[in-house]
């Protein structure tokens, strides 16, 4: 596999790629895109510099794209969430969400949420969010405020997985993945920079 034409992705897609002069899909888009639009649980060790965000975030797009995911999208909560350890990691991540949206024929919006800034704008602009990419401590206290349904997620993502746990986000992870569909009814993407046993003790992801 060695261009991105050839992973499967929605022609809008491959053309936002070209134009932000990604010429050839890194080794982990390779492998990570077409294991995430086969729909499977997928675990990527890969660390900052590596490509690992457009792994997953060309994938999540491409299936927001398809008509099926935009029937009833008004009704519902977010369909796709992004764990992230910190405000830094969030808004990166935001912004490669965006990198390819701003050239998508479909409105798709995505937001970030975290910690240490006030949680009203948050609360206010959580309406119609297609893809919520969260700190663990703030979703929890948006949850608990009624703002944020977390059943319509079909798409959860941890990233720097290894970071959350070494920052303590343990219990936190394990209260939010209890608010959202069971594991089997949804699909798990678990990016790390290292492989730990303490990885395979967050419950049931
Ligand atoms: P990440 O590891 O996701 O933080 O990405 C590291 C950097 O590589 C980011 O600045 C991306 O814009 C860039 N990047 C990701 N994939 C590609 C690609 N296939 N070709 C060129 N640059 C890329």
């Amino acid at each position: 596999m060695s261009t991105f034409n050839q992973l499967g992705l929605h022609p809008s897609l491959t053309e936002a790629v070209a134009s932000e002069n990604f010429t050839k899909p890194y080794p982990i888009q390779a492998e990570g895109i077409p294991a995430v639009l086969g729909g499977g649980d997928v675990l990527g060790i890969a660390k900052t510099g590596s490509g690992k965000t457009a792994s997953y975030v060309l994938p999540l797009l491409h299936r927001l794209l398809q008509p099926e995911a935009r029937r009833g999208k008004d009704l519902a909560g977010p369909s796709v969430l992004v764990l992230v350890p910190t405000r830094e990691l969030a808004q990166q991540v935001r912004a490669v969400f965006e990198l390819f949206i701003v050239s998508l024929p479909d409105r798709i919006k995505s937001l970030a949420v975290f910690g240490g800034v006030s949680i009203n704008p948050q609360m206010q602009a959580l309406r119609n969010v297609d893809i919520l990419i969260a700190t663990p401590g703030r979703l929890i206290e948006l949850e608990e405020k009624n703002a944020v349904k977390l059943t319509s997620i079909n798409t959860l993502v941890l990233d720097e997985a290894d970071k959350m746990l070494n920052l303590g986000f343990k219990d936190e992870i394990d209260a939010i993945l209890a608010l959202l569909p069971a594991s089997e009814k949804r699909q798990n993407l678990l990016f790390s920079a290292t492989l730990s046993d303490d990885l395979s003790s967050v419950n049931q992801i």
